[in-house]
């Protein structure tokens, strides 16, 4: 997820590199790029996902290897791999909405937040975000919870969160294979903000991780857009109890601002109780 100022900034920075892109021809050869083909945001869109910024990053992998990945709605990591194998199965649910794919429940996931001396430790502010994020999942009790540990190694997590330079937010992924996405990264750009607001995002990537989307995938009105592409003729069936319309304070908006506080509200506990 990304601040809403931002998204301006990201979509020129995106315009240059395409621009720079047609200058140069001179595309590595050892490795095929990928590339945003009108069969990717065909396939995205059966799945509901919203195309409208679809980009390629370069993804780091739990072991912190990089990988050419689709990034999908301003903070979803979905590899070609991953968008291969994903069907919906029936629909996807929503609102709040969620993946076809879910975290096998029960089950405990194990977090690791990076710590040491590198680049990618996070800073005090992002780990007491991360605290009070996980800490704001377990007392609710669901089928699954979780464990949190800071360490400089990654070795048995299921989630490693980890630092990156970047403006302010974070990116994750969606769940495979009965598992969560294992990776979250956290921006630097979140150093200007509030342990609020860095839980904010921790508990916002981290219910990605899940299987959770954006509660205003169809509109990205959080981010002060008004894309909505309906469900794309996949129909979506609605969690009982939540609300249909527009959810102004739900911590899976695809954009936040200065001042969100990483609470869930009464709907978010819904969806969240109703999935796990
Ligand atoms: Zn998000």
């Amino acid at each position: 997820m990304k601040k809403i100022k931002s998204i301006l900034t990201v979509s020129l920075m995106a315009l240059i590199v395409l621009s720079c892109n047609k200058e140069d021809e001179a595309v590595p050869t050892n490795q095929e790029s990928l590339k945003v083909t009108p069969e990717v945001l065909s396939k995205m869109k059966s799945l509901s996902l919203n195309t409208s910024d679809v980009q390629v990053i370069q993804n780091t992998t739990l072991e912190g290897t990089t990988e050419d990945a689709f990034l999908v709605e301003g903070d979803i990591v979905i590899t070609k791999d991953q968008l291969d194998k994903m069907d919906l199965h029936g629909g996807i649910t929503t609102e709040q909405y969620r993946t076809t794919n879910l975290v096998s429940a029960p089950r405990t996931i194990r977090v690791v937040g990076l710590t040491g001396t590198g680049s990618s430790a996070l800073s005090t502010n992002m780990r007491n975000g991360l605290q009070a994020a996980i800490n704001r999942y377990n007392n609710l009790g669901l089928s699954i919870n979780f464990t949190l540990t800071f360490s400089s190694s990654t070795s048995g997590a299921n989630i490693v969160v980890r630092r990156q330079n970047g403006s302010a937010g974070g990116v994750a992924g969606f769940p495979s294979g009965g598992n969560p996405y294992n990776s979250v990264t956290l921006y630097s750009g979140l150093d200007s903000y509030s342990t609020n607001v860095n839980a904010h995002v921790a508990a916002h990537e981290i219910g990605h991780c899940i299987g959770l989307r954006h509660t205003d995938w169809f509109s990205r009105q959080s981010c002060g857009q008004n894309s909505n592409e309906g469900t794309a003729g996949v129909g979506a069936i609605h969690i009982p109890g939540t609300p249909s319309g527009y959810d102004s304070t739900s911590y899976m908006l695809a954009c936040f601002n200065s001042s969100v506080t990483g609470a869930f509200n009464a709907n978010d506990v819904t969806a969240l109780n109703y999935l796990y």
